[in-house]
């Protein structure tokens, strides 16, 4: 086991351990969403915001590269959000 795969095991674990809005605030440090463009902080690689359902292809070497379904997680997180704390109105 290398320790790349030990760095992404104690990440998942994390991840899974976080709250909804903490996930949703994790999610806005790995990607960023600007001009239609969803862009990896890691690597800059960039998907339209019209292929929401095509796998994201990271740049090589790009540490989070096997993050490959960015929209289909924030669609996820969102829903998580909005579940846990309606909206007010
Ligand atoms: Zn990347």
């Amino acid at each position: 086991m290398t320790s790349n795969s030990v760095t992404d095991e104690i990440a998942a674990a994390l991840r899974e351990s976080m709250s909804p809005r903490d996930r949703l605030a994790s999610w806005t440090f790995r990607w960023s969403l600007s001009s239609g463009q969803l862009v990896c902080a890691q690597c800059q690689a960039s998907l339209s915001a019209n292929q929401p359902e095509a796998n994201f292809i990271h740049r090589p070497g790009c540490r989070a590269r096997r993050e490959d379904q960015p929209w289909r997680e924030l669609e996820s997180l969102l829903g998580a959000v909005a579940m846990r704390q309606p909206l007010r109105r």
